[in-house]
């Protein structure tokens, strides 16, 4: 069995749900589940229906409205009379929860879901006239969750049960189950949605429930490259990607899917593979567990703007327990720091997020000399092993020398798939291309 997640673009348009079909025929006999999005758009414009005045949340509706049975009438010419039907009861059931007298998280998440459901049912039925039994299934049946509104978090054991027990039946029939992304539903019964993005989740999450053999997340790229396409030049698809490089990539800043995303499947030791609707024969890229540990520069991702936190205290040198202060100051203002690199006299962390900073920068000045600086950015090269690589280090730098450009801050060595570096911001597009090329390209050990 398999789990096939289509995102937005991918079920927007005549050709793309074309697509679908094909892909969906040519994997029949692994038994698919199809997880779709809304349309493209249409989450956007359910979720500004809230500060909308009732003029405008009766344009938004019909604006969905229209998307809808736009592409109902391209794909079918002809279309049978219940398919915009079924938009219009959508439509009518909106309404009536934008009347009532309180709006809530627990609501929002309400209108929000009739994206999925109705991107859901046209694409179950596009399916069923390419003459592939099919069969729409709305998630609040499957995936049970707890009551976190708008960023909801699955429960594993109630979600494989109900998961089992309404999808097999079907998968036993030969029936492809086209389920909605993005959307689950509380012990207690209420839909709840599981953060924007959230239908490759969902994939993960009943690929996992149902200990599928592998999770495609159909999107419009050819799968996770080696940098940053607008940025670098002759980028690469990486045609194995580990769980851990898929993470740090992620969270070190490329685009792609979401770490969140795969833990699910990497519990259950599920491959994910990232595939493009626009090329559905390329290759893609695996995810998976990597037995043999290589070592190798797998890509170089970058963030162009980080916030960095430097604290100078001669108290420091003899006093106990400075850092843990220090630590604790951040945590309690909820900011996660990503790097660290500690002196005698002082220490430096990096940091992504600087909402609130102030209040911690107040808090640090209470005993330390505290300053702030947001012109640097962050390179980080990732691969499995990398840290292991024979004169790695002397290569990065002699790049760097080369171009003149000083590096602030290194990480190297907390773990050995991740090599960061701070520099200045206007330096970080040029570092991150002469690297992928000196570094990556040459060495031409990416595949
Ligand atoms: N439709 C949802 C969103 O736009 C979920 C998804 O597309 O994955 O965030
Ligand atoms: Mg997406």
């Amino acid at each position: 069995m398999i789990i096939a997640k289509f995102g937005g673009t991918s079920v927007s348009t005549k050709d793309r749900i074309q697509t679908i079909c094909d892909i969906i025929r040519s994997e029949q006999k692994r038994k698919p589940v199809v997880v779709v999005s809304a349309i493209r758009g249409v989450t956007d414009l359910l979720l500004s229906l809230h500060s909308a005045s009732r003029e405008e949340q009766k344009n938004i509706l019909s604006t969905i409205e229209q998307i809808h049975s736009d592409l109902i009438r391209s794909y079918w010419q002809n279309p049978p009379l219940d398919f915009s039907w079924y938009m219009k009861r959508c439509i009518r059931e909106i309404t009536a929860l934008l009347g009532r007298k309180r709006y809530s998280a627990a609501l929002q998440d309400r209108i929000v879901s009739y994206g999925e459901i109705m991107s859901s049912f046209i694409i179950s039925k596009a399916l069923s006239f390419a003459g592939i039994p099919a069969q729409q299934v709305v998630a609040t049946k499957l995936i049970v969750t707890d009551n976190n509104f708008g960023s909801a978090e699955f429960l594993p054991k109630e979600t494989r049960q109900k998961t089992k027990k309404t999808l097999i039946p079907f998968i036993e029939k030969g029936i492809v189950p086209v389920v909605t992304g993005f959307i689950g539903s509380s012990i207690s019964g209420k839909v709840t949605t599981l953060g924007r993005g959230g239908s490759d989740y969902s994939a993960a999450i009943l690929g996992y429930a149902l200990r599928a053999d592998e999770i495609q997340i159909w999107t419009d790229v050819d799968g996770i490259l080696t940098s940053d396409p607008r940025v670098v030049e002759n980028t690469e698809v990486l045609s194995i990607v580990s769980y851990r490089e898929a993470s740090e990539l992620a969270a070190f800043g490329a685009k792609v899917l979401h770490p969140r995303t795969i833990r699910p499947a990497i519990s259950a030791g599920i491959p994910v593979r990232v595939l493009n609707t626009l090329r559905p024969t390329a290759k893609g890229t695996r995810i998976e567990e990597k037995s043999v540990k290589q070592r190798h520069i797998a890509a170089i991702a970058a963030k162009r703007k980080i916030t960095l936190v430097n604290l100078y205290s001669t108290d420091m040198l003899l006093s106990k327990g400075f850092l843990a202060r220090v630590f604790s100051i951040f945590a309690k203002h909820n900011i996660s720091v990503d790097l660290v690199s500690v002196s005698e006299v002082s220490v430096s962390v990096s940091l992504d997020n600087d909402e609130d900073l102030q209040k911690v920068v107040t808090e640090l000045k209470e005993f330390t000399q505290v300053t702030v600086s947001q012109s640097f950015g962050m390179v980080s090269l990732i691969g499995e092993g990398i840290v292991g690589i024979q004169n790695i280090m002397k290569n990065i730098f002699s790049v760097l020398d080369r171009l003149n450009i000083m590096v602030k801050m290194i990480s190297l060595g907390a773990t050995d798939i991740n090599i960061s570096l701070v520099l200045a911001s206007s330096q970080v597009d040029e570092a991150v291309a002469v690297l992928h090329k000196e570094m990556i390209l040459k060495k031409g050990k990416t595949k």
